[in-house]
């Protein structure tokens, strides 16, 4: 019988050691000994169990044996109940710690938060000449994740490569959440890319690092890629992550979906997934299934009531909003600033001025939040909408914090519906001086003055405007078809396969327009053309090549869903609600503040968003 298989055989038999047959050798007597020293660790619930088996290993003489000093190490660093401080006073006497006991100790102050303690642990660990291993490495880069801090993540990142552990799937992995984390996405493709093989951890790693930067339609084609290369079970991260990414681009198929996988794998979800189901239905449209996940949340915290207020202000149901507050503050969940700005916003999207002040005041007296240029430019715009400009005026006046250009451009949108050019006028003026660079405010103002037949002002706002040489954000419009996102940008020719279709869709959609009544509305073109020029830029801006996509791709009658990273022109909200009337379509749009809902030629925003 060999060493091995006797111990094999006695630890079936476990039995107290003084009850042992007096002839087993010395050797086999101390693999029992650490058999017991690790059944004993295995069985402790608490410190005061764990300081009870120290101290009987200190009695048996094994403090020295490495196998039993490095799992009582492991077991105070690592356990729930353990403690780091009891951990690292036994490191310190061990007199030739190994790698498996350095590692350990860097993991377990990893998993508290004492990333910077991991990383001096570490030197120690190359200053007593042991050598790190594969298991060193991730725990390190988790540190540097933790930190953010991108030196230490790239010399971490050397010296694993000097030892040859750059091919490691674990270090890998390590590696892209780290430059994830550091916001340096180049590097994460990069280790990605460079990949023999990849994990489902190294799918989570990449598609986390996009999510955590924004880049949602990256997400979903890196999720597509992850499912088409056979890895079929993500974590629930991932699935969150994607889930993010459908809100984000108002993918309410591929959500549906991934809600369904979840679902079937997962069999109690979270108050984390369940807030970020609601936040992705809520994002693409669907308040119903929104509101029924919202009350099926069992235990709602801050942040389900957040998602869920700001979402009922997203689709202007105010009451809703007011009503949902109020059943918060019943809960005894405690209001946030960030909370505020939702009711706010939702009393200024449904036109509730009286309720909205009060709110505003009990925000300050009762909750104690010093309101923030958010929260007073959500007043302003109530009192915009309102039609009070006067008072939205003598607001911003009279605000102890510095009006910002979102607060300035509330007061001028709402000049132009209210038709007040002398209150506009200022607005601009401020803005302006802000260094807006946003050719939207200059065209608002420049059609007030045209409104007002001022056409010297009209081309005297025109000329400032190019002398600025503003450059937009580049503006973009996405849609789902067949659990696809497509995106489109403003005279887009980059979809190869359906350029042609699509223009011809435009060419016969504005020929159908036209005969219903619609003409261009070309002064929404920035750009210093010819007229002819002018409304051949303004047929494929991206929401209208968005909109002839989906009518070709999609059955009759379907809706249309369509999210949008800048708010849209003018010309494309006259044109989609003649859309919705002529091809029978609702469509709904979302762009980063809130929905329009077209419906029968009519939209939900009446014309003012
Ligand atoms: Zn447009
Ligand atoms: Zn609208």
């Amino acid at each position: 019988m060999s060493g091995t298989s006797v111990l094999h055989h006695h630890c079936l038999l476990f039995t107290p050691p003084e009850d042992q047959p007096k002839t087993k050798t010395p050797e086999v007597d101390l693999r029992l000994k650490e058999q017991e020293c690790l059944s004993l660790l295995k069985r402790c619930k608490s410190l005061e169990d764990f300081k009870q088996v120290h101290v009987q290993v200190l009695k048996w003489g094994l403090f020295f044996n490495p196998f039993c000093a490095g799992n009582l190490v492991a077991t105070c660093a690592l356990s729930n109940w353990g403690s780091m401080d009891y951990a690292c006073s036994i490191f310190k006497q061990i007199d030739e710690p190994s790698a498996f006991v350095f590692n350990t100790l860097i993991r377990g102050l990893v998993k508290d938060v004492n990333f910077k303690e991991a990383l001096f642990l570490y030197i120690e660990m190359l200053e007593s000449e042991v050598k790190p291993d594969n298991f060193t490495y991730p725990a390190l880069l988790k540190a540097c994740s933790g930190m953010q801090t991108l030196e230490e993540g790239m010399q971490i990142h050397g010296h694993a490569i000097k030892l040859g552990f750059e091919g490691d799937l674990f270090v890998q992995n390590a590696l892209i959440n780290m430059y994830g984390k550091c916001k340096e996405i180049e590097l994460s493709y990069t280790i990605f890319e460079q990949m023999d093989e990849r994990s489902v951890a190294s799918w989570s790693a990449i598609i986390a690092a996009n999510a955590s930067i924004g880049l949602w339609y990256e997400c979903l084609m890196l999720f597509g890629d992850m499912m088409s290369e056979g890895c079929w079970r993500p974590e629930e991260s991932t699935l969150v992550s994607v889930i993010s990414a459908c809100a984000h681009l108002g993918a309410l198929d591929l959500g549906r979906c991934t809600h369904g996988s979840l679902i079937r794998n997962i069999s109690e979800l979270n108050v984390i997934v369940q807030t970020s189901l609601m936040d992705m239905y809520l994002k693409c449209g669907c308040l119903e299934k929104g509101l029924c996940l919202f009350q099926m949340t069992t235990e709602k915290n801050q942040l389900s009531y957040s998602v869920m207020i700001s979402g009922l202000a997203m689709h202007g149901q105010g009451k809703e909003a007011l009503r949902v507050f109020s059943e918060m503050l019943e809960d005894g969940v405690e209001p946030d600033d960030v909370i505020y700005v939702s009711v706010l916003s939702a009393c200024s999207h449904a036109g509730l001025v009286d309720e909205g002040m009060q709110c505003f005041e009990r925000m300050r007296s009762e909750h104690q939040i010093a309101p923030t240029v958010q929260h007073y430019g959500c007043l302003v715009d109530l009192l915009g909408r309102a039609g009070m400009l006067r008072k939205a005026l003598e607001l911003i006046k009279s605000m102890p914090v510095e009006p910002n250009d979102v607060v300035w451009r509330s007061l001028l949108s709402a000049c132009k519906v209210h038709q007040n050019l002398e209150i506009g006028e200022i607005a601009a003026r401020n803005l302006f001086q802000l260094n807006s660079q946003n050719p939207g405010d200059y065209i608002i103002l420049s059609n007030m003055y045209a409104q007002a037949q001022k056409w010297d002002d009209v081309a005297k706002t025109r000329m400032e405007m190019t002398s600025k040489a503003l450059k937009q954000t580049p503006g973009f419009s996405l849609v789902e078809v067949s659990r696809k996102v497509y995106k489109f940008v403003s005279q887009d020719k980059s979809h190869r396969e359906c350029n042609n279709s699509i223009y011809e869709m435009i060419h016969q959609m504005e020929w159908q327009l036209r005969f219903e009544g619609y003409s261009p509305d070309t002064s929404q073109v920035l750009v210093d053309v010819d007229e002819e020029e002018k409304r051949e830029r303004l047929k494929a801006h991206s929401q209208k090549l968005a909109i002839a996509f989906t009518l070709i791709n999609t059955s009759q009658g379907s809706p249309i869903r369509i999210a949008r990273n800048l708010r849209m022109c003018s010309d494309c909200h006259a044109y989609t609600k003649y859309i919705s009337m002529i091809y029978e379509r609702e469509i709904v749009v979302r762009d980063r503040k809130r929905f329009h809902h077209f419906k029968d030629g009519t939209c939900s925003c009446r014309d003012y968003w």
